[in-house]
């Protein structure tokens, strides 16, 4: 793994990065490629045999990286588990340079109409994607603030923040209130040089995708690469790893209050004038 990323070209070299959802998926994708880019990686999550076998597997293909990459169990919606999982990045390496509130659910796998839909499922959503965010920046805050070194606060947002018709409302208005949080922390932590971003993915064959739609991996891609606007276009964990990547280094030094959307423009056309 080392050698994918040359020491001179690594953009993460010594930072700190906790990400959240990181046992699988997009996290687990980008948990990879900080690690490859020189960070030291804390992955959160529920799912503790899936995350302790991902650090693992890690660390056996990077022995030099062995001790840059833990797995640390973290309920996003339990503000102790936010807070313990923070304090113990900084206990463990020192400080908190990237906090990249990633978790998050789709909630209910049968899409219901709304007015079948449980209000318990609506605020479990609420809870792991919005109130979840918001406990990663606090706490992410109340360490980077002191410690007077900046810092970067990621999201994982969606396409839908864009576009209707993809999402269930409490999916829809969650992810848009994560942009709310992001634009406020913009101005209020940008005083202390954090900058706050959000990446808003396209559609990812991941274990949310396949539990949702119940086809395979291949079928899903297949079904977007034929609609994609970027011909060919299928997005995939590593393309969101890589904007992750480029939020947290010095390259985006300058970017804060972004909802950066990857999803090879899916999102930004109306297609219906293509077919008169
Ligand atoms: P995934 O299911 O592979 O990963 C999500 C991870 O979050 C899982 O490991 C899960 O255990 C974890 N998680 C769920 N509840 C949690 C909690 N309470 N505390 C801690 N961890 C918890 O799905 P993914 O596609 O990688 O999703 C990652 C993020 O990307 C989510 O926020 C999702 O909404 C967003 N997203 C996904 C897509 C897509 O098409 N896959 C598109 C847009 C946005």
């Amino acid at each position: 793994m080392d050698s994918s990323v040359a020491k001179s070209k690594r953009r993460l070299e010594g930072k700190v990065a906790i990400i959240t959802g990181g046992a699988s998926g997009i996290g687990a994708a980008t948990a990879k490629l900080f690690l490859q880019h020189g960070a030291k990686v804390i992955i959160a999550d529920i799912q503790d045999q899936l995350g302790i076998s991902l650090s693992k597997s890690l660390a056996e293909h990077c022995p030099a990286a062995a001790n840059n990459i833990h797995y640390t169990h973290c309920d996003v919606t339990s503000e102790p588990d936010v807070k313990s999982l923070v304090d113990f990045a900084v206990s463990k390496f020192g400080n908190l340079d990237i906090m990249y509130n990633n978790a998050g659910i789709v909630g209910d796998h049968e899409r219901l109409p709304v007015q079948d839909s449980s209000t318990k499922d609506f605020k479990r959503i609420m809870d792991v994607n919005l109130l979840g965010a918001f406990l990663g920046a606090k706490h992410a805050a109340r360490v980077m603030v002191p410690a007077k070194r900046g810092g970067v606060i990621l999201f994982t947002t969606s396409m839908v923040t864009m576009v209707g018709g993809m999402a269930t409302p409490a999916y829809g208005a969650s992810k848009h209130a994560v942009v709310g949080i992001m634009r406020e922390l913009c101005m209020e932590l940008g005083e202390h040089g954090i900058r706050v971003n959000c990446i808003a993915p396209g559609t990812v064959a991941t274990p949310m995708t396949m539990e949702q739609v119940k086809v395979d991996r291949e079928v899903v891609e297949e079904f977007f690469k034929s609609k994609a606007v970027l011909k060919d276009t299928v997005v995939k964990e590593e393309d969101i790893a890589e904007a992750a990547v480029y939020l947290s280094s010095d390259e985006g030094k300058v970017v804060s209050g972004v909802n950066l959307v990857v999803d090879g423009g899916f999102s930004s056309v109306n297609t219906t004038y293509a077919k008169l």
